[in-house]
């Protein structure tokens, strides 16, 4: 008898780590239609940043994942080579966590405060968090700051993963936030930490 085609909340462990592949995610599909967890694609990301954009011929800005080409073979030997990337870009930067800039909103903050800066951009690696203390460095100078809100890049993109408020490696950033007087960040500009 066939089996009935229903929408389940498991799809099953994932062929890496085991562990069963939540709904509530976004789910990446490999180019063999494999499908992996989360967990085990956020330990790859820095090597293959996400990015939105508008794909060939097609009008509406979506994901553009490059993990969705690696077949599950590929995905197993970045999964090896991840760690000492990682490592790497840490002895390049000598920090533990580094974001771009790519471009720059302001908005008011009420009379008695310095202008909301929002910075769109990416994290090339590490990890940041509200509150966290960085250093961003404009024109060279490195300028204390300290992280107001974070929120991540997502296009009507199904799963808690989009509404992540945290920056993490190869995740684009809607906006991360700061609040200070004399500060200037302009694209271009790395915000660093550790
Ligand atoms: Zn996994």
């Amino acid at each position: 008898m066939a089996e009935k085609k229903k929408k389940r909340f498991d799809n099953g462990p994932c062929p890496i780590c085991g562990r069963a592949i939540i709904n509530l995610n976004y789910i990446t599909k490999l180019a063999d239609g494999t499908e992996v967890c989360p967990d085990c694609v956020n330990k790859i990301r820095v090597m293959y940043p996400l990015s939105y954009g508008r794909k060939k011929g097609k009008k509406k800005t979506e994901r553009l994942d490059p993990i969705e080409a690696l077949t599950l073979d590929e995905f197993r030997a970045a999964m090896e080579k991840a760690p000492e990337y990682i490592e790497k870009l840490r002895a390049k930067y000598g920090r533990n966590a580094v974001y771009k800039v790519d471009g720059i909103s302001m908005y008011p903050h009420g009379w008695f405060h310095a202008p909301y800066i929002c910075a769109k951009g990416r994290v090339v690696f590490g990890f940041f968090d509200i509150g966290d203390e960085v250093e961003v460095i404009h024109l060279g100078v490195p300028v204390r700051a300290k992280i107001v809100d974070i929120a991540r890049e997502y296009v009507n993109e199904k799963g808690c993963d989009a509404w992540f408020r945290r920056g993490e490696g190869g995740y684009p950033l809607k906006w991360m936030v700061f609040s200070q007087k004399d500060l200037v960040i302009s694209p271009g500009d790395l915000i660093v930490k550790g």
